[in-house]
């Protein structure tokens, strides 16, 4: 059994669903402590806590210490199974965090599945879903499995009430791809949505960007969102290329005013546009686990953040692999070597 200090590294609730997805995909157990530790509330809150449940359910795994506040787990998976799995989380926590926490596996699981997940679908710190559409799966695409993931109804914090589905078709196994480079540009692209809120935030965020990115007025988009259970805020900057599609997006808050807002994307998506290598710093550590797994492959990334290097050191802790790291004048080339080689016990 592995044993891995939660509070290492980032410190967050990704040491522990990357901890499951990479337990789940090896068959290795582990037991992980300080969970969260690094948070002003430490411990499983809900959205950490399903992960939890829907990597045990997809894998019949015994688990121990799965409760909300928790701040020590042993998870031993069986199996992966494929099919059709709801998991709702009950707040405003973000689906697409637990849907990272079981996709790996089944990628590769025998069955196909169709994955119903409730909660947060646009949150602040984890991959809003337009992120997971349009920058994340189609990198997973090129690797032999086909998911499409339908956005069925916007979730906003502090309501909720989001729900995206997801279909995956496995393949026998992943294969590794190269992304040095971008490509030509096809493509960009602002989008300001609100929900249960007044049209002229959206339109104030709009014009900063198109000033500020020089961008002209077709380019621009106002989204009044139906259906959502509460107010939201949303913008996103889009910019497209041939080998890769990268989504930046900023989140209206009570007191912070539109300008603000777009200027924050703005200046993400400007360090983007600046540089050369084709994955951005949320790409990067999401690419990491993927690539590993496959055991084969390289890309470009704009820098790694905190959490990239935790992944580094549990990619090594659960598959024994190195990721050769090439620093040059366009950022930072990961190559992904074979798995397999001595474990370490612990990080
Ligand atoms: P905690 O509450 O413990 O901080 P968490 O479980 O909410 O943790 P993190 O451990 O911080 O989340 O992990 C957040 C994940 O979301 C990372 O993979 C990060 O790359 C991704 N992410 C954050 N913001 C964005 C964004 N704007 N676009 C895409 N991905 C994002």
């Amino acid at each position: 059994m592995l044993t891995i200090d939660g509070s290492q590294g980032e410190g967050g609730g990704q040491i522990l669903r990357s901890a499951l997805a990479l337990a789940i995909v090896t068959g290795t157990p582990f037991r992980v402590e300080n969970i969260r530790a690094g948070r002003k509330k430490p411990g499983l809150m809900r959205q950490h806590l399903t992960a939890v449940q829907a990597a045990e359910r997809i894998c019949s795994a015994r688990v121990e210490g799965a409760a909300i506040g928790s701040t020590a787990l042993t998870f031993a998976p069986g199996p992966v199974r494929g099919g059709d799995y709801s998991f709702s989380i009950g707040t405003a926590g973000s689906t697409t965090l637990v849907l990272q926490t079981i996709l790996l596996p089944l990628l590769t699981a025998r069955e196909p599945s169709r994955i119903v997940l409730e909660g947060g679908t646009h949150n602040p710190f984890a991959p809003p879903f337009d992120f997971l559409d349009k920058t994340y799966l189609p990198q997973i695409n090129r690797m032999g499995p086909t998911v499409r993931a339908a956005l069925e109804r916007p979730g906003f914090f502090p309501a909720g009430g989001g729900r995206i589905a997801v279909e995956i078709e496995p393949a026998a196994r992943l294969r590794g791809f190269d992304l040095l480079e971008r490509g030509a540009l096809l493509g960009r692209r602002a989008r300001a949505a609100v929900a249960h809120l007044p049209r002229h935030i959206a339109e104030r965020e709009l014009r900063v960007i198109g000033r500020k990115l020089n961008w002209p007025a077709e380019t621009l988009e106002v989204v009044e969102v139906a259906g959502a259970r509460g107010p939201g805020n949303v913008v996103t900057i889009e910019a497209a290329y041939e080998q890769v599609c990268e989504v930046f997006t900023g989140f209206g808050e009570v007191g912070r005013p539109a300008e603000a807002v777009a200027n924050i994307v703005v200046e993400e998506c400007r360090r983007y546009l600046k540089a050369t290598a084709p994955v951005g710093e949320h790409l990067t550590d999401q690419l990491m686990l993927p690539l590993a797994a496959a055991g084969g492959g390289s890309f470009r990334s704009t820098g790694l953040t905190r959490h990239a290097r935790t992944h580094v050191a549990l990619i090594h802790l659960f598959l024994g692999a190195t990721i050769e790291e090439t620093r040059d004048d366009d950022g930072v080339v990961l190559r992904f070597g074979s798995a397999g080689g001595v474990r370490s016990s612990a990080i």
